[in-house]
């Protein structure tokens, strides 16, 4: 079965670069995919296979039934873009003026379609259910997910998987993790009000800069000397602004940053100690401050008995040549929201384009992927779900 299903997968990758190639034209930022969403609703249709739109905003949801009763599995791809633009020089480069394709999702949804249209096509030696989860809106937080959960993309789905094309790490590739595999990722701003004056008169000012300077060094603290130290967390402070003349002491000055954590309690602490930290700091400068903390997605925590049988499914693709553990990513990923819901796991499928050393990282104008790599991501995500029904 699976090596039917493989030279299925192979007979249609023409196919599936060309889908890849028609979404890299055409991207569409997040919550405004309505196109992408068209298109992949459409690709569906034409092959007769249910499929319902606009759940939860712009998602779809495609099923194919096996002949034999079975567990569901749902496999989910993203389709939504960023507003960067395209300066590579290739023939499928965006049509579109600063809006592109810069994190592989057009990869992701043309594996899940090829695949989708072949597990349809064995779909009378199958058991089981296959739920083919389209995500809109990763990139763009509260997220696509989240909302398409709401609506029931979930319902009877026993078990889930997903998997990100990963451009750092060579085509045959496949980093795994078990536990947090992408952390939290929040974003605060702190507006402090100090006053402002004469630059020969400080004894008259409540200097922001200073207050604000002060409170940059005490955040550092939470880290290095309030979080235990087995536990992983960053607090950067990407953004200071104060602007004046060079003989006058700022009135305010304004702080931006992110705070990424592997664990809830984490979180949950550095948000409080934030809080503390703000509120003593502008005690002793007698200054006023406005604190906001906007919470981006969960950490992506990946159940342990699902990644094993990830890694077992991965070792029947041949063109995988290396299964490794992937070091924590601090980088958010919004399917974290699945994995709090069901059972599952999300892993990376190595992408770099050959030649490219090191090549450019997600989310630059020049990112691109090896296209092979959506070969070897469709057989492993399609291996995984047709073997899960054979697992207790
Ligand atoms: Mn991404």
């Amino acid at each position: 079965m699976l090596k039917q299903m493989f030279l299925k997968l192979e007979d249609y990758y023409e196919e599936m670069v060309s889908i890849r190639r028609y979404m890299h034209q055409h991207p569409e930022l997040s919550f405004q995919e309505y196109n992408t969403a068209q298109y992949i609703q459409e690709f569906y249709e034409k092959l007769g296979i249910e499929v319902k739109g606009n759940i939860g905003g712009n998602g779809i949801v495609a099923k194919v039934y096996g002949k034999r009763p079975g567990k569901t599995v749902a496999l989910r791809a993203d389709f939504d873009a960023l507003p960067i633009h395209d300066e590579k020089d290739v023939p499928y480069k965006s049509l579109v003026p600063g809006v592109m394709h810069a994190c592989g999702h057009d990869g992701h949804t043309a594996t899940l379609l090829v695949l989708a249209k072949v597990l349809d096509e064995l779909k009378d030696d199958l058991e089981g259910n296959y739920v083919f989860i389209h995500q809109h809106a990763e990139e763009f937080a509260p997220g696509g997910a989240i909302t398409m959960i709401e609506d029931g993309c979930l319902e009877g789905v026993d078990v889930i998987f997903g998997t990100h094309l990963w451009a750092s790490e060579p085509t045959g590739t496949i980093q795994y993790r078990t536990g947090p595999i992408m952390a939290a990722a929040d974003r605060f701003e702190i507006d402090i009000q100090g006053k402002g004056g004469h630059g020969a008169q400080p004894h008259k000012t409540k200097d922001a800069i200073v207050t604000a300077s002060q409170l940059v060094l005490n955040l550092q603290q939470i880290v290095s000397r309030k979080v235990n130290p087995v536990e992983s967390a960053v607090v950067t402070v990407g953004t200071f602004m104060s602007e004046n003349a060079f003989n006058v002491i700022a009135d305010k000055a304004k702080l931006i940053g992110t705070v990424r954590t592997f664990n809830d309690n984490v979180r949950q602490y550095i948000e409080e100690e934030m809080d503390r930290i703000i509120k003593g700091t502008c005690y002793l400068s007698d200054s006023t401050y406005n604190f906001v903390y906007e919470r981006g997605y969960p950490a992506v925590v990946n159940h342990g008995k699902e990644t094993e049988f990830l890694i077992a499914s991965a070792k029947e693709v041949p063109e995988v040549i290396t299964i490794e553990e992937s070091e924590p990513q601090m980088g958010g990923e919004d399917f974290s929201y699945y994995l709090k819901e069901i059972p599952g796991t999300f892993f990376f499928t190595g992408a770099k384009p050959p030649g490219a050393n090191p090549g450019y990282p997600h989310h630059h104008p020049k990112f691109d992927i090896d296209e092979n790599a959506m070969l070897i991501a469709a057989k492993t995500l399609g291996t995984a779900a047709i073997k899960i029904h054979g697992s207790k």
